[in-house]
């Protein structure tokens, strides 16, 4: 295991002094916001990528839920460097997470705003999410049999701790159907990404993805491709996707931190093209590998290199 120090409310601490109390309110109710960002080792350094933009939405998702987190964005950006340094080269993925802790008094009301806010950046080891065989042959993904909650129901702009159990229980009934990823759909019936990533489909030579009104996370990997693609003269439209049109799709990917760009082999047993990575997402895929390496000057400035 990987047991780098973890900076918690404003120290580094070892790994196994980075603990919080049973009755912290986070822990019961959810009631965190967190990021996931990927770190590149390449020849100049650690490449942190697109840390601004991560720390940015982290403090966003805190505004939504009236979380007052005690730093500024610059602060949590620094603090996540000097994380990334401390690290053993092992470390690829920063996990930011703040939360409600334990009350001044011991109470465990669902009301958060007597508990302290505190916050905790770790460095942890993520590898590829799906597996390196998806990775390149692509995953076989199912339909989950729970919807995602409406806009009407939650912050789902919001990266909020609570949010994910929706993306827990879908995920389970992937692993225990043998599938790698479940498809989450909305409550409108379309298309709204997967457990921890966007979604989008490659038809009639266009790409197409879902708009934010289809109640999903905005992906900051869905950003760089939507920006990957234009930049390769690919036509990208947001709109809503059914079920349906992704079976008979030339090519469906998905994208997230951790799942960077994997290609969708089969859609509830649907073999998706040809059965295997498309020409535009093995572009797309090849371009993002490059660019997280520091390796194409036009996407130099994703990276913040430590
Ligand atoms: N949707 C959900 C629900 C997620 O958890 C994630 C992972 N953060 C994504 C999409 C992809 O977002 P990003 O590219 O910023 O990691």
């Amino acid at each position: 295991m990987n047991k780098s120090k973890i900076w918690m409310d404003g120290k580094l601490v070892n790994f196994d002094d980075a603990n919080v109390h049973v009755l912290t309110h986070g822990l019961h109710y959810g009631s965190g916001v967190f990021e996931g960002i990927r770190v590149y080792n390449n020849e100049n350094g650690r490449g942190i990528f697109r840390l601004r933009e991560h720390m940015q939405r982290f403090l966003n998702s805190a505004k939504c839920i009236s979380m007052p987190v005690p730093y500024s964005l610059e602060q949590l950006c620094e603090a996540c460097r000097e994380v990334v340094r401390a690290a053993g080269p092992e470390g690829d993925y920063l996990r930011p997470i703040s939360f409600w802790g334990l009350s001044p008094t011991g109470n465990i009301g669902v009301n958060p705003l007597k508990c302290p806010v505190n916050t905790v950046i770790a460095c942890t080891h993520m590898g590829a999410y799906m597996g390196a065989e998806q990775l390149e042959r692509g995953a076989n993904i199912i339909t989950s049999s729970w919807e995602k909650p409406s806009n009407r129901a939650a912050l789902l702009n919001a990266k909020v701790s609570g949010n994910y159990i929706n993306s827990v229980v879908a995920r389970i009934e992937a692993v225990k159907r043998g599938a790698d990823e479940a498809l989450m759909l909305n409550s409108e019936g379309n298309v709204a990404e997967g457990t921890g990533e966007n979604l989008f489909m490659v038809k009639t030579g266009r790409i197409f993805t879902p708009p934010m009104t289809a109640g999903i996370l905005e992906g900051i990997t869905r950003d760089c491709i939507m920006a990957i693609a234009r930049d390769k003269g690919f036509e990208v439209i947001e709109r809503d996707i059914t079920r349906s049109e992704l079976y008979v799709a030339d090519e469906v990917f998905m994208t997230g931190t951790a799942a960077e760009v994997t290609p969708v082999r089969t859609i509830d047993d649907h073999v998706i093209g040809e059965g295997r990575a498309g020409p535009k997402t093995r572009s797309i895929q090849q371009t993002f590998a490059a660019a997280v390496k520091g390796d194409l000057p036009k996407y130099e400035h994703w990276l913040d290199v430590v």
